[in-house]
């Protein structure tokens, strides 16, 4: 939906991802007058290039809360937004091959026994009874059934559709070029279609942030994490769960294709991660078969962007100027063979669509949700570092509180912007 460019507005939401949708669209139904700037299509980066799993199961202690509160919200997601978002509840499975992943497993069950969710580990006969096509040697697996998973741009853009609904003004193809600073506070933003007078912005621009703070001097450690995802052609019932595999992950959607993810991630080094490199190390050491570093495009076009040549200098966030979405074919190939070798019984399965979207990754894979200090009226919601689908609905509501009322409903300590520069990091933990 695209309405007209307002000349003022009581808040103003940068980036129309799930986060920023979700933001507008509950404070829109706080009765607070919001406009959600997309620079492109909404859902058009990772909120319609994920996997769809909506998972609390696995996710760092300090996230745990605010996973589980959304998990409330997804229940009744479809109802709220008056949408078919193709919600499952079928639980998420990670798969353990061997008895040191279940002990892993075990660890997490234990460290977060308190927050009272419903995961327990499964010997590898209960394992087969939730998914019985399963062939070969097994541990056993980690199981929450409470977890499910939902159509990632049928969810973006029904949030985006209840805030319109709700008086929200969502305008889409409208790149913001600017946050406009004075006396410590916001006074608008200019865009690519006109400026709009406010105090108030909620930064949810995912990979675009880092750029976006730093230009009004805000330090936000960022990495671009590209990760390669394909849908196949249908296939009988394999579960309805959402499952980690070792070097796959898969959910099957109610059309029976199955959305497969292989192991692993493309690091496309910009100048961004190598500015904060010693923030990331710790990440990159934990994970270091998870990840391919490349030196590539993003960096040349960065060192062009510093050099000021060429619009993208003056413009950066401009919709033709667009994130690497080329996915990682070999990837793609070895998901599918490693599928087959674990479901030998399916066996006229073949790739219909493969694509690969940018994840932006903060160094302890936890994200921000902050109201800054300074400028005064500016909200921080990013780095979702590869959990931001399922968190995206909670965010949202988190966001509209602290506009609202100041208050947010759960605590957001570790959450908070300046804790990259204080050393405040998170233990770091797995981005995917
Ligand atoms: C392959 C892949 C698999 C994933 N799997 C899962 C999963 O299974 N479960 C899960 O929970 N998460 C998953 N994620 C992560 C999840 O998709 C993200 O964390 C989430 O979508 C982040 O939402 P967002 O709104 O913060 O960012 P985005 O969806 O990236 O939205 C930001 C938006 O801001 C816009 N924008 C940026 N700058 C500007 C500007 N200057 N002006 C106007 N608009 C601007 C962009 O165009 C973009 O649409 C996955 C991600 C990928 C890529």
């Amino acid at each position: 939906m695209t309405q007209q460019l307002p000349r003022h507005a009581e808040v103003v939401v940068i980036g129309g991802g799930i986060v920023g949708s979700a933001s507008a669209y509950f404070m829109a139904k706080s009765g607070v007058p919001v406009v959600l700037l997309e620079r492109g299509p909404i859902g058009g980066e990772q909120s319609s290039r994920n996997w769809g799993f909506v998972r609390q199961q696995g996710r760092h202690p300090l996230e745990l809360p605010l996973a589980i509160e959304s998990n409330r919200l997804w229940l009744n997601l479809e109802t709220e937004l008056q949408a078919d978002i193709e919600w499952s509840q079928g639980g998420n499975l990670a798969l353990a091959f061997d008895e040191d992943r279940l002990d892993q497993y075990a660890s997490w069950v234990e460290e977060v026994r308190d927050h009272g969710l419903e995961t327990r580990l499964l010997t590898a006969e209960k394992t087969r009874e939730v998914i019985p096509a399963l062939k070969g040697k097994l541990a056993g697996a980690m199981y929450t059934p409470t977890d499910g998973h939902a159509d990632p741009t049928k969810t973006t853009n029904a949030f985006s559709n209840a805030a319109a609904r709700e008086g929200a003004i969502v305008i889409s193809g409208c790149a913001v070029d600017e946050i406009i600073t004075a006396d410590s506070g916001i006074s608008g933003v200019s865009t690519e279609s006109g400026y709009i007078e406010t105090k108030q912005v909620v930064c949810a621009a995912g990979a675009w942030s880092e750029r976006l703070l730093r230009n009004i001097g805000l330090k936000l450690p960022q990495r671009l994490v590209r990760a390669t995802v394909q849908r196949t052609t249908p296939v009988p019932p394999i579960t309805q769960a959402g499952v980690w595999a070792g070097d796959i992950s898969f959910r099957q959607r109610r059309d029976g294709r199955v959305i497969l993810a292989g192991g692993g991630a493309d690091h496309d080094l910009t100048l961004a991660s190598l500015r904060d490199i010693r923030r990331f190390l710790p990440n990159f050491r934990q994970n270091r078969s998870l990840f391919r570093l490349h030196l590539g495009r993003p960096l040349l076009r960065d060192i062009v962007d510093v050099v000021g040549i060429g619009a993208r200098s003056q413009h950066p966030f401009r919709i033709h100027f667009a994130l690497p979405t080329e996915p990682n074919r070999r990837v793609a190939v070895r998901a599918l063979e490693h599928f087959q070798k674990i479901f030998p019984s399916i066996n006229d399965i073949q790739s219909e669509e493969q694509w690969a979207g940018v994840i932006d990754a903060t160094p302890d894979a936890v994200p921000v949700i902050d109201a800054v200090d300074q400028p005064h009226g500016l909200i921080v919601a990013t780095g979702f570092s590869g959990h931001g689908f399922a968190m995206g609905p909670i965010a949202g509501r988190l966001v509209s509180e602290m506009i609202f009322d100041g208050t947010p409903s759960l605590s957001l300590e570790g959450f908070r912007l300046d804790r990259f520069t204080e050393g405040a990091l998170a233990e770091p933990r797995s981005v995917l």
